[in-house]
């Protein structure tokens, strides 16, 4: 991640042309997903010495001891979504933020939250520098939600929840959609929720994956 527009070759465009026809095959149908997918360079969130990883549909570090989740998941998890313009899309891990990147290119109004400070201010630069200014980052913590800004129309965790917290439901709107990898093991459940009144949901479980776990609190400044 640089201070200045990074730069999107004829040769990455094509790389990406192929990553997204094997997430197409690979059992993906949500055409706006795909293109989504196909617009937003996912080189653009790696270090340069990396770029050449960043079209395999593999997770890659960060830093900080953390992953950009890997291109399948992503398109899983945000397809599970169902997408609609001007929905309004909390999400939990901003991390590189590459995901809140394929929300907002669908249209989504985008609000996510980090509890890393530094990989808080480094994402949050990077989203403005990138022309993403609708998306709104918080530093926070993703088990408290966002109060200010609900109800949400959909909510993605991305981060391995070890439960579904009470607060995330009570901000989502009666219909809206929870996805959330739940399970404190190696691997987590792909979870979907969807709110049918306001005490009532429907709850269905899909793929195992695997995700960094979902902390407690703000992380503690080294
Ligand atoms: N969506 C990211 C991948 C996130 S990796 C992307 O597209 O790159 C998971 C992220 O969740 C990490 O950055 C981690 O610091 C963050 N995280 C873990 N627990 C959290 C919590 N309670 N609140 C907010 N963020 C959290």
């Amino acid at each position: 991640m640089t201070n200045t527009r990074p730069i999107d070759s004829y040769r990455h465009n094509g790389l990406r042309k192929l990553l997204i026809r094997s997430i197409r095959e690979k059992g993906i149908l949500d055409e706006n997903v795909l293109t989504a997918m196909e617009k937003v360079p996912r080189h653009f969130f790696f270090d340069s010495s990396f770029l050449e990883y960043a079209y395999e549909d593999k997770p890659f570090p960060i830093g900080a001891g953390q992953t950009i989740s890997q291109p399948y998941t992503v398109a899983y998890q945000t397809e599970l979504l169902r997408i609609e313009k001007g929905d309004r899309v909390l999400e939990i891990g901003t991390g590189s933020g590459y995901q809140a990147c394929i929300l907002a290119e669908m249209g989504a109004r985008v609000f996510t939250i980090e509890r890393q400070k530094t990989l808080f201010d480094k994402t949050s630069k990077f989203l403005i520098t990138l022309g993403y200014n609708t998306i709104k980052t918080f530093y926070g913590d993703g088990y408290k939600g966002l109060k200010a800004f609900a109800p949400y129309d959909k909510m993605i965790v991305t981060a391995a929840a070890p439960y579904i917290p009470d607060i995330l439901l009570d901000q989502l709107r009666v219909g809206g959609i929870l996805v959330i990898p739940v399970g404190e093991s190696d691997t987590q459940i792909m979870t979907t929720i969807i709110k049918t009144s306001v005490i009532s949901f429907d709850k269905k479980e899909h793929g195992a994956f695997r995700f960094v776990p979902m902390l407690c609190d703000r992380a503690k400044e080294k």
